[in-house]
């Protein structure tokens, strides 16, 4: 265990290895404007230019001490190559999807031949290769994309979602083997870029819009294909208290599952999950590391490492006006709880 890189430490804790310490990192975005200020690079741009999305994450490695560096900053890079449209948010408010390509119906709905050529791939590919030359081998660079489930729905609107959900099935499942097919393309294209894990974000599959039973019937067969279809070591972030779809996401094949502090106890979370897969997080983003104080950070940080998470990280994506002394509190937790 002497001289474990922190890519080594990373990889062998999703895996569930052995590690000499729990890392700690962020699995979700991690672009805070304070930072932004730091090196004089801000949102809406980074989002677009390769040089300044590299040097915004890489800053949350270099300055607060995060144990990997992590881009984009968003959810709609691959929603916008398949044809949504894109409000590209400021420089504290992240883009978001106003515009889908199929309201109506699938007609002419397909991945587009050249999809790793369109809008901002290009971007996040090149952003990645930039990211290595910079930091060098040892350490992990995660690339982050919306799930197969929430980009269906941004596709269709969430509204024709969730009533193909209940109506009209075949198009709902239609629209889910579309996006998983691409979702698997877009993120090997980032494995082959570079990226050492992918971390998938799938808000719109929490049991807080959609009941379990939808998961269990419609949405894991789909995430399964994608981890399994992805060459590299995979994290399924889903928000909310996903208590009642946790034991179906631990099936679904992902190495890691990042999880908010909704879930309550880690403790009783790693029960259920048992050795199927790894537990990431759960310090509330909006709740603790963006209002503080440190010390609760440390609190809370320190409790979620007794009680046994396999990687230490934000619950959720960091919000932009967190200040950097909370991120580094995070970090520093970890590191007073081996000393
Ligand atoms: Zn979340």
């Amino acid at each position: 265990m002497v001289n474990v890189t922190l890519k080594e430490r990373l990889l062998n804790a999703l895996e569930g290895k052995e590690v000499d310490k729990i890392p700690v990192c962020s699995v979700t975005q991690t672009g805070i404007v304070e930072l932004m200020d730091k090196v004089g690079v801000f949102w809406p741009e980074a989002h677009s230019d390769p040089e300044l999305m590299a040097k915004l994450a890489i800053a949350n490695y270099e300055l607060s001490g995060l144990e990997a560096v992590r881009i984009p900053y968003c959810l709609t890079v691959l929603g916008e190559a398949m044809g949504c449209e894109i409000k590209m948010g400021t420089k504290n408010r992240q883009p978001s999807v106003i515009g889908h390509p199929y309201p109506i119906d699938l007609e002419g709905a397909s991945i587009p031949m050249d999809l790793l050529q369109k809008s901002r791939i290009p971007a996040v590919l090149e952003a990645i290769k930039i990211i290595r030359d910079k930091i060098g081998p040892d350490v992990p660079i995660i690339g982050g994309m919306e799930g197969p489930v929430t980009l269906a729905s941004d596709l269709v609107s969430v509204k024709s979602f969730m009533k193909w959900s209940l109506k009209k099935t075949d198009l709902f499942e239609q629209v889910l083997d579309l996006a998983t097919d691409a979702a698997i393309i877009y993120a090997n294209a980032m494995v082959e870029a570079g990226a050492d894990i992918i971390s998938v974000a799938d808000p719109v599959a929490s049991p807080d819009l959609m009941g379990p039973d939808f998961f269990k019937k419609f949405f894991q067969a789909r995430l399964q294909q994608f981890s399994s279809s992805v060459d590299s070591v995979t994290v399924l972030h889903i928000c909310g208290n996903v208590n009642p779809i946790l034991s179906y996401m631990a099936d679904c094949g992902f190495e890691g599952l990042s999880v908010e502090e909704k879930i309550g106890s880690p403790k009783k979370a790693k029960e259920v999950i048992g050795n199927r897969a790894r537990l990431v997080g759960n310090i509330s983003s909006p709740f603790t590391l963006l209002p503080g104080p440190v010390e609760k950070i440390k609190a809370e940080a320190k409790q979620a490492l007794s009680e046994g998470v396999d990687v230490l990280a934000p619950g959720c994506g960091i919000a932009p006006m967190t200040p950097l002394e909370n991120i580094k509190a995070m970090v520093a937790a970890r590191d007073e709880f081996y000393a």
